[in-house]
């Protein structure tokens, strides 16, 4: 699995404690510590919108499209995903769960080269990519852009970093949650939206 952030909005605390000023008329109490403060007694009081107007967009690899498809059920999260219609999946790569037994990934890894064969078969057959896609696993690898909003970020990270969250998309959210706490720590440290 590989994340990689592409951007995030500049000096975002700054942005959004004079977007939540406007509201109150009091963009003349801005000073030195004053955004981390706003934010924070903003959101406490159930002010959440404020954060909507940050951004943060990652590139995420190496990871399967089970992932993928618990990731999209967030409403607020937007994609750019790699397509089975246009991409040729030949070679496709996969994750072996590493809490399997040695025997149980012999027989994942001997399901890949089943599905692979019969992808390729159908291929060279003439049938589309998009037709052939029917015989791929969940754990058959995908790539994706994805965008959101501060708060839609924060309404993401708790419930995929619980450990009741699936492993894979654990690891993916622990990361993301990493990098965001580092970019914004007075968001993202604290935010408990
Ligand atoms: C551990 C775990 C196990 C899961 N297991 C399953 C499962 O077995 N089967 C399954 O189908 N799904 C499962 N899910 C997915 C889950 O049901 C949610 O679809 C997913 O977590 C997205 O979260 P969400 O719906 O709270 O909010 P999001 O789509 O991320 O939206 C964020 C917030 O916006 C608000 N919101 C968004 N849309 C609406 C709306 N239409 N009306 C009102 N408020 C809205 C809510 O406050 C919501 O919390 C699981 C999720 C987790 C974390």
């Amino acid at each position: 699995m590989k994340v990689q952030l592409r951007w995030i909005t500049p000096d975002a605390l700054e942005h959004i404690e004079w977007d939540a000023r406007l509201c109150y008329d009091s963009h003349d109490k801005i000073k030195e510590g004053s955004a981390a403060k706003l934010v924070k007694a903003c959101v406490n009081k159930g002010h959440h919108s404020i954060t909507e107007h940050a951004s943060a967009s990652f590139y995420v690899s190496g990871v399967t499209r089970a992932l993928l498809a618990q990731m999209t059920r967030h409403r607020h999260l937007s994609f750019c995903v790699r397509s089975q219609r246009y991409c040729k999946e030949n070679p496709f790569t996969y994750t072996i769960p590493d809490n399997l037994t040695d025997d149980a990934k012999v027989a994942l890894v001997a399901q890949m080269h089943s599905a692979q064969t019969a992808y390729n078969n159908i291929v060279s057959m003439g049938g589309k990519p998009e037709d052939a896609r029917g015989v791929l696993p969940n754990a058959c690898h995908t790539e994706f852009v994805v965008t959101a909003n501060f708060r839609a970020w924060a309404e993401f990270m708790p419930k995929r970093t619980d450990r009741a969250a699936q492993g894979e998309i654990q690891q993916l959210a622990n990361l993301l949650q990493g990098i965001l706490q580092a970019e914004c720590p007075a968001v993202f440290g604290s935010l408990k939206i």
